[in-house]
C-alpha cells in the first residue's frame, strides 16, 4: 500500500525529537523517528540513577510505547550515519543492518555528547554523564568504591578509595556532589563495619571562578555554601590537566598570577564538564557551509532550517542561534515550533514568525529539600526551590506509570534514609575496559565510535563461532582444540 502523505524524517527520540513527533500528532503527514537508543531519555535525572534514587526504567520509557496510539509515527531504532541532503534520505545502521529512509521534510534533533576538551582518553577513568550507560557505570564505581574502602588494607588506600571528585560545577556536577555527600554522610553511614563512611572526601572543581555560573553571582555563593554546609569541598579555578587510574592532575589559578599544580588521589571521578554537539552537525555543515562553533554546534536560520533547504530542520543542542542554552526547554520549544512550520506548509498556511525561545527558568538542586531556581528575575533557595523543582520535574517525566514509581522512590530517598536502586554488576562496572580490551587495546571508542563496528563483528563472529560449537557438540562431532578460538 502506498502513501501520498508527506514523509517526515526526525532524528533523536530526545527533547526534541520526541516533541516534535507529538505534535505532528494531527498533522496529514507520515512521521519516522530515527533514534540510536530505543527510549527516550529524561537527562536531568540521570544524577539520580547514579546514585541509586531512580530506576533506569523510570526516567528512560521506550519511545515506542510513548508514541504506540500516535497512528502517523513509526520508530525505527538505529545510529544515523550519513544525511544526503541531495538525495533527501537518512542512512542509520544497527549492528550491520542499515536502512535508508527517504524524506520530504526532516528534522535533526541528535543533541550532544560528553566533551573531554581534546582529552577523551580521560573517559575511561572519569566517566561522564550523558546516558543510562554512563549512569550505570557511575552507580557502579560510586557504591562499589564504599565496597573495596571497606576491604582495604591501609589507611591510604581507604582514603583514595573514599575520595571522590566531581569535574564540573554546573547544575549537573553540583547534583552529582551533593548527592554523593548525602551517600556517604547519611545512606551509607549504618550500613559498613570497618569503614566510616563520613570519611568520604567529596570534591567539586571547576576551572570557573563560581558554581553554578548561568545562574549569578548570589545564586552561585547560595549553591557554594549550602555544599559545603553538606561536607562538599568546592575547588574553583582549578584545571584538570590529567586523569589516571589512581586520581588526577589539577593546575590551580590562584589569585594573583600564580599556578600551583596539585595531584588528588582519588578512584571515583565523575566528568560533568563540557559538551559537544552530535557529529551530525559536520556533516551537515560540510554539505551547506553552514559555520559549526567550537562545541560543534551548527548555525542555523532564525526559523531553525539549515541555509539553502527549508526542508530541513535542527533543533535542541545541536543549534548555534542567539546564544541559546543547551536546555531541554530549547529543545522541546524548537521541536515543537518545527513541527507547526510543516503543519502550516502541508496545510498551505503561511509560515511563522523567527523562532523565539521563551525561557521558563532554571533550577539545580543540592541535596534533599535544598535547591536553587531563578525565574525571570526572581532568585529561590531553600526547600521553597526544592519543591519547585520537585514538582516541575515531576510534570516533565513522561507517563503515569513513571511518575507514580518516582515519586515513591522520592519519598523513600527524602524522607528516609533508603535507596531503592543500589544493585549494580560488575559488567556496568568493567563494561567499557572490556571492550576496549576486546577491540585490541584501542584507547578511547568514544573519540571513534566508528570503532564500534570492529567490535560488534568479532563479538558477532564469537557468537557465530560458539552457536557453531554447540550445534556440533549436539550432533556428537568430535571437538578438536585447534577449532577453539583462545
Ligand atoms: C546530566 C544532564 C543533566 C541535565 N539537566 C538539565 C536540567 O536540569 N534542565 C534542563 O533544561 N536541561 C538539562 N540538561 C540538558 C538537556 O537534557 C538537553 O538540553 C536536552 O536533552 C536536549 O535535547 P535534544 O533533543 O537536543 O537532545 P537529546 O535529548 O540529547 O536527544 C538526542 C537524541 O538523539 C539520539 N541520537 C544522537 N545521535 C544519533 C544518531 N547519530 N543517530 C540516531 N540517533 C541519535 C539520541 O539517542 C537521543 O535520542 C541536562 C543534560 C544532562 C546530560
Amino acid at each position: 500500500m502506498t502513501d501520498s502523505r508527506q514523509r517526515v524524517v526526525v532524528i533523536g527520540s530526545g527533547f526534541g525529537g520526541l516533541f516534535a513527533t507529538q505534535a505532528l500528532r494531527r498533522a496529514d503527514v507520515e512521521v519516522t523517528m530515527i533514534a540510536k537508543t530505543s527510549h527516550h531519555l529524561f537527562q536531568p535525572l540521570l544524577y539520580q540513577v547514579a546514585t541509586g534514587i531512580l530506576s533506569q526504567g523510570e526516567i528512560a520509557p521506550p519511545t515506542r510505547e510513548i508514541l504506540a496510539r500516535q497512528e502517523n509515527a513509526r520508530v525505527i531504532l538505529g545510529e544515523v550515519t550519513a544525511i544526503d541532503l541531495e538525495a533527501h534520505t537518512v542512512t542509520s545502521q544497527v549492528l550491520r543492518r542499515e536502512t535508508v529512509t527517504p524524506y520530504d521534510s526532516l528534522i535533526v534533533a541528535a543533541g550532544a555528547g560528553q566533551s573531554y576538551f581534546g582529552n577523551d582518553q580521560f573517559a575511561r577513568y572519569a566517566p561522564g554523564m550523558k546516558s543510562i550507560d554512563d549512569a550505570l557505570e557511575l552507580r557502579g564505581r560510586i557504591f562499589g568504591a564504599f565496597e573495596m574502602a571497606e576491604l582495604a588494607e591501609t589507611e591510604e588506600e581507604i582514603q583514595q578509595l573514599l575520595t571522590f571528585v566531581v569535574v564540573g560545577a554546573g547544575p549537573t556536577g553540583v547534583e552529582m556532589a551533593g548527592q554523593i555527600a548525602e551517600l556517604a554522610h547519611r545512606t551509607l553511614r549504618k550500613d559498613f563495619r570497618r569503614i566510616n563512611t563520613r570519611d568520604a572526601r567529596v570534591i567539586l572543581l571547576d576551572a570557573a571562578t563560581q558554581v553554578l555560573p548561568p545562574f549569578g553571582a548570589k545564586l552561585g555563593e547560595v549553591a557554594h555554601k549550602s555544599l559545603e554546609r553538606r561536607g562538599v569541598e568546592v575547588l574553583l579555578g582549578a584545571m584538570v590537566t590529567d586523569v589516571d587510574e589512581r586520581g588526577l592532575e589539577v593546575r590551580f589559578k590562584d589569585g594573583t598570577d600564580g599556578l600551583r599544580q596539585q595531584r588528588i588521589d582519588a578512584i571515583t571521578k565523575v566528568w560533568a564538564a563540557g559538551v559537544a554537539a552530535s557529529p551530525l552537525g559536520k556533516t551537515l555543515g560540510e554539505q551547506t557551509g553552514a559555520p559549526l562553533d567550537r562545541a560543534g554546534r551548527i548555525a542555523v536560520n532564525p526559523d531553525l532550517t539549515l541555509p539553502g533547504h527549508p526542508e530541513v530542520f535542527v533543533v535542541g543542542d545541536m543549534i548555534a542561534l542567539d546564544n541559546l542554552p543547551g536546555v531541554a526547554q530549547v529543545a522541546i520549544q524548537g521541536g515543537k515550533y518545527a513541527a507547526k512550520e510543516i503543519r502550516n506548509r502541508v496545510k498551505g498556511k503561511p509560515s511563522q514568525k523567527p523562532f523565539r525561545y521563551f525561557d521558563k527558568g532554571s533550577m539545580a538542586t543540592i541535596s534533599r529539600f535544598s535547591a536553587v531556581a531563578l525565574i525571570g528575575k526572581l532568585k529561590l533557595s531553600g526547600i521553597l526551590a526544592w519543591f519547585l523543582w520537585l514538582v516541575i520535574h515531576l510534570a516533565y517525566l513522561t507517563g503515569f506509570k513513571n511518575r507514580f514509581t518516582a515519586l515513591v522512590h522520592w519519598a523513600v530517598s527524602f524522607v528516609t534514609r533508603g535507596r531503592q536502586e543500589r544493585a549494580f554488576t560488575e559488567q556496568q562496572i568493567f563494561g567499557r575496559q572490556a571492550v576496549e580490551r576486546l577491540d585490541g587495546g584501542a584507547s578511547s571508542l568514544v573519540s571513534r565510535p566508528g570503532e564500534w563496528d570492529a567490535v560488534r563483528a568479532r563479538l558477532e563472529a564469537n557468537a557465530a563461532e560458539e552457536a557453531r560449537l554447540t550445534d556440533e557438540r549436539r550432533r556428537g562431532v568430535p571437538i578438536s582444540s585447534e577449532s577453539v578460538d583462545p
